[in-house]
């Protein structure tokens, strides 16, 4: 591990890192049964922080077998009241450690330390919220004819896997899991590998907060052979992914060839960011390079493809251009504006759509290339990079990037605005800029997106559901909506 001279991190980031990693099967702490590990590396340099163990089909099967037994044993029946309990304790007992898991997490994913804060506390949101619901899963009866009873009930899956991308780690972590455990289910969780430490951390608390051995189990390795095998296991009753839409449609495939076990998708996204020449532009112009840069691009919803109106193009994309040029960008660690991307492997998929953008014919307005500074030379360090065309067939407006690139273009008007936003084989989010309140509501009944955003971007909340129609998913995390995702419903016939 390599550290900026002026860092000191809390003795138990030291201590979790000195001790050799593990993976949480059936409360115990255990190596792979091969013994196989990865390498976790720091993106903003490189350098090895620790080994994690690989997990083949024999380790996942040993973490459905113990998953399945803490369910008919243990879960199943534990009071809702008493799940909530734990489900709480976890969350305090992030907030306890939330130092521990910020340092983690920023030198895992490299994403700026202050930004890694706000993970950690949407995470703990996350869990209070679900906490709230174990409670209040229910029924309900209905009519039918005389002399009986109908009603139905909402019963837990029982043993869920849940597979987690590398952007936002603990944060995926915990929408996945804080609803999953408050429907009653067993988990079987599969972090990234670029991203698995948070992931164990939480482990160590799941353990102090006195869950019964086997509710929660974390295996760790890469999508081939670790999360295949989830996928393919016969008593896995569901899985929910967040990742790319490419694996999303192999899990599908996957999983109806195994058990038929249902599968929910968080997916890509390349959502449309449309400005109005009358929009707030105070707010827009505060807004537009978070909502086209935040965690270097590596956020499924954020908006990159903007939409100007041809009267304010300039005066928008100038200020976007020197409000760019502004932002740090630096080791996690440093806490600048930007970190690093996650892998060499994302750089130089990043760079091929930058060189395929140029080769099409967009104009680079801004960046494009890998960051000069010695300092950040051996880190994953790409400059915010901003195209400006009039093509939409355009590769790098047609496709997800990933990474810290957007396309800014001029329209003319309302119906023009609204088709090219919707021309997408995705639809996570569109946000629309503009003071008039009737304008903007057609645009968000016109816009064919989970999420719409007026007059702000990126705005989450645990209640609020999340997800994304067309190729960006299946389903919706968040709210009361995610309790679809982990409860099956049952009717019941009683004849008096
Ligand atoms: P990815 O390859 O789809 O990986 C996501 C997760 O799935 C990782 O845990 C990965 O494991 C695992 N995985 C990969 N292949 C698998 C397989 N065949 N079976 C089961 N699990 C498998 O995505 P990525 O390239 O790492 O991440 C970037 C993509 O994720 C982007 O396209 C982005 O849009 C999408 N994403 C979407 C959201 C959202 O909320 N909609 C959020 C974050 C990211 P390993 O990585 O360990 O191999
Ligand atoms: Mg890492």
């Amino acid at each position: 591990m390599k550290l900026p001279s002026n860092v000191s991190l809390h003795q138990k980031t030291l201590d979790f890192l000195k001790t050799p990693q593990k993976m949480f099967l059936d409360g115990e702490w255990v190596s792979s049964i091969k013994g196989n590990t990865f390498d976790s590396i720091d993106p903003s340099n490189g350098s090895i922080l620790t080994e994690i163990p690989l997990a083949d089909e024999t380790d996942v099967d040993r973490a459905v077998t113990a998953a399945q037994n803490a369910f008919d044993t243990a879960w199943k029946t534990l009071a809702a009241a008493d799940k909530s309990i734990l489900i709480w304790r976890l969350a305090d007992l992030i907030e306890r450690d939330i130092q521990v898991f910020m340092e983690l997490e920023t030198l895992d994913n490299g994403k700026p330390i202050g930004k890694a804060e706000y993970d950690v506390k949407s995470t703990i949101n996350h869990f209070r919220y679900y906490a709230g619901w174990a409670t209040k899963i229910a029924g309900s009866t209905l009519p039918s004819s005389q002399d009986r009873l109908v009603y139905t009930k909402k019963e837990p899956l029982g043993v869920v896997g849940l597979i987690i991308p590398w952007n936002f780690p603990l944060m995926m972590c915990a929408w996945k899991l804080a609803p999953a455990l408050a429907c009653g289910n067993c988990c079987i969780l599969k972090p990234a590998e670029q991203t698995s430490l948070t992931a164990l951390y939480l482990g160590h608390l799941i353990a102090e907060a006195g869950f019964p051995k086997g509710v929660v189990n974390i295996v760790t390795g890469p999508g081939h052979p670790t999360g295949e095998a989830l996928v393919a296991h016969q008593n896995v009753h569901k899985i929910s992914f967040t990742g790319s839409t490419a694996v999303g449609k192999r899990i599908m495939e996957k999983a109806a060839q195994s058990n038929l076990k249902s599968v929910s998708l968080e997916l890509g996204g390349k959502s449309p960011n449309v400005i109005f020449a009358d929009a707030p532009m105070n707010k827009v112009l505060q807004a537009l390079h978070w909502s086209s840069f935040y965690n270097s691009g590596q956020e499924c919803t954020l908006g990159s493809r903007i939409y100007i109106e041809k009267k304010a193009y300039q005066q928008v994309v100038d200020t976007l251009l020197e409000n760019t040029k502004k932002l740090s960008i630096d080791s996690g660690l440093a806490n600048p504006d930007l970190g690093p991307l996650i892998s060499q492997q994302q750089m130089n998929r990043v760079q091929h759509s930058i060189a395929a953008g140029q080769k099409e014919g967009g104009e680079i307005i801004l960046g494009g290339t890998r960051c000069a500074a010695a300092h950040l030379h051996d880190g994953y360090f790409l400059e915010p990079t901003i195209f400006s065309h009039d093509n939409d067939r355009l590769t790098i407006v047609q496709e997800e990037i990933f990474g810290p690139v957007v396309v800014v273009s001029a329209f003319e008007d309302f119906d023009e605005v609204v088709a090219r936003a919707n021309d997408s084989n995705y639809g996570l989010a569109a946000a629309v800029w503009t003071k008039d309140s009737g304008k903007a509501l057609r645009f968000a009944d016109r816009m064919d997106a989970g999420t719409v955003w007026i007059n702000g971007y990126d705005q989450f909340d645990p209640s609020v559901p999340f997800g994304g129609f067309k190729q960006s998913g299946i389903g919706k995390e968040m709210g009361e909506s995610a309790l679809e995702l982990y409860t099956k419903e049952k009717a019941v016939w009683f004849n008096y």
